[in-house]
């Protein structure tokens, strides 16, 4: 190979560099870099890195499967691993779901939530290929694929892809207590104008048009952890119902114990008909996220006796299949979503403490061990800071600077003022009391430090 091949090929999102830090060791929740930084994640990457970064025995795992099983075809074979996965996650609906798709990534499981909510209603006894319509919602993120981006609202990263994004969709307002809710106005009427949106929003497409509702059950990466009223995922599927639709929920980011309990859909009174799974599912120790079908559509699907027009090469594949069981299992034995519980009340009361005083923290919200921190110019009026500011990632950028050393995910108002400039603290499930302690400790430093500095300048 010549010797003047140029350093630096990876490529992300910077075409002229690759500015991120080089990674070169990592265990329990902090990863060490080559310039000496200890960062501690307070984030578990993206809401992945559940278990943290050093547990051996999903490492064992993941190499058993290596040395017997490294890959085979997933439409001609099966592994043990990837069936024993699929029966997991299927016991884990409590019988509501009764078959498991197992693939790489987020994205790709929303795109095959969509093209199996379309072959549903082609395979009907009676047909209906006209629902090709998804309604989605305002500040949804749900993953950067075509059609996965067709549902999401994030500009920055759609905008520029606009011709090449199917058109077949629609958004309404998602559930935000903070954000949308009207002065005076209660849980119920709230829930209330909603539904009626939604049902409005049937209406205007055309009702035999919508294939599916979808919905982060626990908004993540563009809406900071927007949570649902009581009551709001069941009138909303009383709309679905009424008009014959599919309601898909997206627990790429919420799901897999994150809000404290396995599925963030148990906590809301409702059953998805289609649930798609990601990130935590392997904890990050090899890629695999999955797609649940409801047992009354597999039903209906069976009978047609007609098949899933799709195939992907690395579908089920066999060592993400291993981490994935691993990781599953741990969670399991180790009572781990109950520990979510635990500490996730400790991370709201030391957060609340420490940020909510602060006089640009407009909220704090989430629930279990997914929080997000969001900022205002001004509280009574919730202005957002302008998008110019960029004020997320002013902080995140700080906190990975020497002497601070904590990865927060940064998001922003990119939604065009659907919230403000907010960050998620989303550690991974094995934090302790000290860990939470540090992360307060160093996450309200970069609030502070980088007030300072921005209203000086300003000044
Ligand atoms: N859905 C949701 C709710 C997500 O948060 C994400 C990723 N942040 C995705 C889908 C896409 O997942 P991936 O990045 O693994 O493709």
């Amino acid at each position: 190979m010549a010797s003047n091949v140029p350093k630096n090929s990876l490529l992300y999102k910077n075409f002229h560099k690759h500015p991120a830090a080089l990674v070169e060791s990592a265990s329990g929740i902090y990863l060490r870099t080559s310039d000496g930084r200890n960062i501690l994640d307070a984030t578990s990457g993206a809401a992945v890195a559940c278990l943290g970064y050093d547990n051996q025995q999903v490492q064992q795992a993941v190499i058993d499967q290596l040395r017997s099983v490294p890959y085979c075809h997933p439409g001609f074979y099966k592994t043990q691993s990837a069936e024993a996965l699929a029966d997991f996650l299927v016991e884990s609906t409590s019988g509501f779901m009764s078959k498991a798709v197992l693939c790489g990534s987020g994205s790709e499981a929303v795109e095959i939530a969509l093209k199996l909510a379309k072959t549903y209603f082609s395979h009907l006894t009676t047909p209906e290929p006209e629902r090709s319509h998804f309604i989605a919602r305002v500040g949804a993120w749900h993953g950067a694929t075509l059609g996965a981006l067709t549902l999401g609202d994030f500009k920055v990263r759609k905008e520029p892809f606009v011709q090449l994004i199917p058109q077949n969709s629609s958004r309404v307002s998602a559930c935000s207590a903070y954000r949308g809710m009207r002065p005076g106005e209660d849980e119920k009427a709230y829930v209330g104008r909603l539904a009626q949106e939604l049902d409005d929003e049937f209406q205007r497409v055309g009702s035999k048009n919508v294939c599916a509702f979808v919905a982060e059950t626990v908004g993540g990466s563009a809406s900071g952890c927007a949570m649902p009223v009581k009551g709001y995922f069941p009138a909303m599927k009383a709309v679905c119902e009424k008009y014959g639709a599919l309601l898909i929920l997206d627990e790429v980011m919420c799901g897999m114990g994150r809000t404290g309990s396995l599925h963030a859909w148990q906590q809301e009174d409702v059953v998805p008909d289609i649930l798609v799974v990601g990130k935590g599912l392997g904890a990050g120790y090899a890629p695999v996220s999955a797609v649940l079908v409801h047992s009354a559509l597999v039903d209906s699907l069976q009978a047609s006796g007609k098949s899933f027009a799709h195939g992907q090469t690395y579908m089920a594949h066999p060592q993400a299949a291993a981490a994935g069981l691993a990781v599953q299992r741990i969670i399991k034995d180790e009572n781990l979503v109950e520990r979510v519980r635990i500490m996730g009340r400790y991370l709201e009361r030391k957060l609340k403490d420490r940020l909510l005083p602060h006089q640009h923290v407009g909220d704090i919200r989430g629930r279990g061990l997914f929080w997000a921190v969001e900022f205002v110019m001004d509280k009574a009026s919730k202005t957002p800071f302008p998008p110019g500011w960029e004020l997320h990632a002013k902080m995140h950028s700080r906190g990975m600077e020497k002497g601070y050393e904590i990865a927060l995910f940064n998001a922003n108002g990119s939604c065009d003022g659907y919230s403000g400039d907010h960050f998620l603290i989303c550690p991974p499930f094995v934090v302790t009391e000290e860990d939470i302690d540090e992360i307060i400790d160093r996450t309200a430093r970069v609030v502070e430090d980088t007030f300072d500095e921005l209203l000086k300048s300003a000044a």
